[in-house]
C-alpha cells in the first residue's frame, strides 16, 4: 500500500515531469512453475532470450539516471529465477521503491532472508483459491495451493508490507468472498483503512495470440455472483463504474487515449522496451544508450497515433469503463479500432444500459 506522502510525492512528479518513466515493470521472465489456465505469457519467451542479470542490473542503473522512482519485478514468475537476488539487491541499493509481484508458491529461506534484510516496499500475491480444488483447478500444479499458502504465512510473519489479489475466473469465482475474507482477516480491510486485497476479473489472449484464456472469463450474471458474497465489493463496484463513466476528452481522433504510458514503462524478458504490457506497437530495444529519449521517443509515438476507421470505440461514452482497449483489440481481433465483443458487453452491462445488439 502507497502512503499518503508517497502518493503526494508521486502526484506531484506527475504533474511537473510528464513523459518521465516515473514507473518501470520489468518482466524479469515469461517462465513460471505455474501453469495457469488464464495466463497470458507463460512460455511466450524461451530462456535463452531472456536477459542476464547483468543486463538487468545496467538497466536498473539508466532507470534511476531516466528520473524512474519505482520498480516493480514481475514475470510469469520474477522470484524463479536463479539470480533474482542479485537483480533484488541491485534495485534495493540503488534506492527504488521496488514491488514484487509472486504467487508465494517459488519462495525459498534465501529469499525470506533476503526479504528480511532488504524489504520490498509491498509484494502483492496472487491467490487462485481458498481451498486445493479452486486453486489448483487454476494452477494445474497438484501441491500448489499447500506450498504457496505455506509461504504466504512465512511472508507474513516477516512482517512484510503485502497485498493480495486474486485473478478471478470460471474456474474460481465461487471462492470469492472467501479468498477476500480471509485476505482482509490476515492482512487489513478497506474498513480499518488499509486497502490490501484487490481482484482482477480481466482475461486476455496470450501475448502468442492463443484466445484459450478467454474461455474462462465471467460473463456479467458470473460477475454479479461472485460480488454479490461480499457486502463491501458489489458497493465498491458500483461507486468506481459511477465515477468512471465520463466523456470521450482530449483529441478526437486520439487512438490511445489511458495516459499511463506518460509515466511508467515496461521492459520484457527479451529487453524490449513498451509502453503496454499487452503490445510490442511501437517497442525498442531497451540497449545500453540512456533511456529517456528513447522512452519520450516512444511516448510521441504513441501521442499521435490517430484512429483510422469509424470504429464506435472512438466516441463511445463506456470508454472510462471499458477494457477494450486498442492493445487488448489488436491481441484479440486482429484490429487496433475494432471493438472486443466481451469488453463490449461488460461495459455496457456496469453501466446498466442492457447487452449491446
Ligand atoms: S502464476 Fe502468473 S505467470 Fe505463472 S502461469 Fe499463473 S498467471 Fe502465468
Ligand atoms: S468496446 Fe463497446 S463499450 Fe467498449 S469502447 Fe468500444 S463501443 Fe464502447
Amino acid at each position: 500500500m502507497r502512503t499518503a506522502g508517497v502518493v503526494a510525492l508521486e502526484n506531484r512528479l506527475l504533474s511537473s515531469a510528464k513523459n518521465t518513466p516515473l514507473t518501470a515493470y520489468l518482466e524479469l521472465t515469461y517462465r513460471c512453475p505455474f501453469n495457469c489456465v488464464h495466463c497470458y505469457c507463460k512460455n511466450t519467451s524461451s530462456p535463452k532470450d531472456e536477459l542476464s542479470a547483468s543486463e538487468w542490473k545496467n538497466l536498473l542503473v539508466r532507470l534511476k539516471r531516466a528520473g524512474c522512482l519505482w520498480i516493480t519485478f514481475t514475470g510469469g514468475e520474477a522470484v524463479s529465477r536463479r539470480d533474482f537476488e542479485e537483480i533484488y539487491r541491485t534495485a534495493k541499493e540503488l534506492g527504488f521503491l521496488v514491488t514484487v509481484f509472486t504467487t508465494g508458491y517459488p519462495i525459498s529461506k534465501a529469499h525470506l532472508d533476503l526479504f528480511r534484510s532488504l524489504p520490498p516496499y509491498t509484494m502483492e500475491i496472487s491467490v487462485y483459491g481458498a481451498a486445493p480444488r479452486a486453486y489448483e483447478s487454476v494452477t494445474r500444479v497438484p501441491g500448489s495451493f499447500k506450498r504457496a499458502m505455506s509461504n504466504i504465512r512465512a511472508l507474513k510473519a516477516q512482517g512484510l508490507n503485502i497485498s493480495i489479489k486474486m485473478p478471478c475466473m470460471t474456474a474460481n469465482y465461487r471462492e470469492f468472498g472467501r479468498v477476500k475474507a480471509w485476505a482482509e482477516k490476515n492482512f487489513g480491510s478497506l474498513r480499518e483503512n488499509i486497502y490490501n486485497f484487490s481482484y482482477d476479473c480481466n482475461i486476455y489472449p496470450r501475448l502468442d495470440g492463443d484466445t484459450s484464456p478467454c474461455k474462462y472469463r465471467l460473463y456479467p450474471e458470473q460477475r454479479r455472483e461472485m460480488l454479490a458474497q461480499d457486502r463491501d465489493a458489489r458497493a465498491e463496484h458500483e461507486c468506481a463504474v459511477k465515477s468512471d463513466v465520463v466523456p470521450v476528452g482530449g483529441r478526437k481522433t486520439a487512438l490511445y487515449r489511458c495516459n499511463s504510458w506518460r509515466s511508467q514503462l515496461f521492459i520484457n524478458p527479451r529487453g524490449r522496451m513498451k509502453f503496454c504490457m499487452f503490445t510490442e506497437k511501437f517497442s525498442r530495444q531497451a540497449g545500453k544508450a540512456s533511456l529517456l529519449p528513447a522512452f519520450r521517443a516512444m511516448g510521441r509515438q504513441v501521442a499521435r497515433a490517430s484512429t483510422c476507421t469509424d470504429s464506435p470505440c472512438g466516441t463511445c461514452h463506456l470508454r472510462g469503463i471499458c477494457y477494450s482497449c486498442p492493445a487488448a483489440a489488436l491481441l484479440e481481433m486482429g484490429h487496433q479500432e475494432t471493438p472486443v465483443p466481451y469488453f463490449c458487453v461488460l461495459a455496457h452491462e456496469a453501466a446498466g444500459g442492457g447487452v449491446p445488439q
